[in-house]
């Protein structure tokens, strides 16, 4: 991991800037970070940097491909730059090289390994002490429907669902590489967007959504398989009785985030659940990041953010405010990794 300490001593605190790549919730982060006096970076491939620029509230559009991402490292901290990771972030440069690259990242960036091992993850929430579904290590003691998660599949496609312990055996002889067997939890999907601030010393709940996925939301008809593949997103208020059970979870998994990495939480995070009829929770993923179901609120700010700062505003808001208080008081140390 790089030394960010003695980067960030050497920026000029006045000259702070965001970068972050061009795609997921990238427009949301730019243009609060934007609003509150950063310099705003959006880093595109050739295909879509004519989008970016025609924002305004980005000032430069840089364009690379991807996986070429650290050649830019001494560039941008040459911007006093600050990275903010998300999902397309992590999916198109690549977990390693995030874990590797000299410019300081907001949030914690050893969870970005964690996140990458479906195993490591599952134990993270474990330790964190919210419920899981349950997981089968033998093919022999499935006893209900299950879910197969491969290695590495994003946005649900890789995921196969079996009824039972039949159909599974058949399905998993057309399926290679290493995957976990997860119980398939029965009920709605709800994803809870948290942010831990060092600043204020606080997990704050700032919003949740579901989501719009394709071979599942879609008019299939049992035609199709479901695939889960995110189209989009949409808003969520949940039954007030099932807040206070919602921010426990988000400040578990907080506290086994720092004993698991020994760092403290800090900057957005999810935890993605499923709600049984019973009204239990439980909860099967989370990104340890900003995730983009955060955009339905872009601009018009989420219910839950007022609770905090008496007026509705969205995380790339969220992220700025943090960032501005960070640099003011001479914290930033505490918002990056
Ligand atoms: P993921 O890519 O892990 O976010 O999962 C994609 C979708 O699969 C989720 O949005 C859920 O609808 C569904 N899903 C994942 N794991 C489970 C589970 N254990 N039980 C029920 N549904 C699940």
């Amino acid at each position: 991991m790089p030394n960010v300490e003695s980067i960030i001593r050497n920026y000029d605190l006045d000259r702070l800037c965001v970068a972050t790549i061009a795609s997921h919730s990238a427009l949301q982060i730019l243009r609060a970070c934007k609003a509150y006096g950063f310099k705003t970076i959006a880093i595109a491939r050739d295909q879509v940097a004519w989008f970016y620029k025609r924002f305004n509230f980005i000032d430069e559009v840089w364009i690379s491909e991807y996986p070429e991402l650290p050649k830019l490292a001494d560039r941008l901290v040459r911007e006093n730059a600050i990275l903010i990771p998300h999902g397309s972030m992590v999916e198109y440069v690549g977990w390693k090289r995030l874990m590797e690259i000299p410019v300081p990242i907001h949030g914690v960036r050893g969870l970005l390994e964690v996140e990458a091992d479906q195993r490591r993850k599952m134990e993270l929430l474990q330790i964190a002490g919210i419920p899981t579904p349950k997981t089968f290590d033998d093919v022999e003691n499935v006893d209900r429907p299950v879910i197969v998660k491969l290695y590495g599949a994003k946005g649900g496609r890789g995921y196969v669902i079996a009824r039972n312990k039949e159909e599974l055996k058949e399905k998993l002889r057309g399926i290679k590489g290493p995957y976990i067997i997860q119980e398939y939890v029965i009920g709605v999907p709800a994803y809870y967007h948290y942010y831990a601030s060092a600043i204020y010393d606080r997990v704050e709940i700032m919003g949740m959504d579901i989501r719009y996925e394709s071979n599942v939301d879609g008019r299939t008809f049992g035609l199709a398989e479901p695939t889960f593949v995110v189209v989009g997103n949409m808003p969520l208020v949940i039954r007030e009785s099932l807040l206070p059970t919602i921010v426990r979870y988000g400040e578990q998994f907080a506290k086994a985030v720092e004993e698991v990495i020994g760092e403290r939480m800090k900057g957005p995070y999810s935890l993605e659940s499923i709600i049984r009829d019973d009204l239990t929770i439980v909860v099967f993923e989370f990104s340890g990041r900003i995730v983009a179901g955060t955009n339905v609120y872009m601009g018009v700010g989420s219910p839950y953010s007022t609770l905090y700062f008496d007026r509705p505003i969205d995380m790339g808001t969220r992220i700025a405010i943090e960032l501005n208080e960070a640099r003011k008081r001479g914290r930033l140390l505490d918002v990056v990794s």
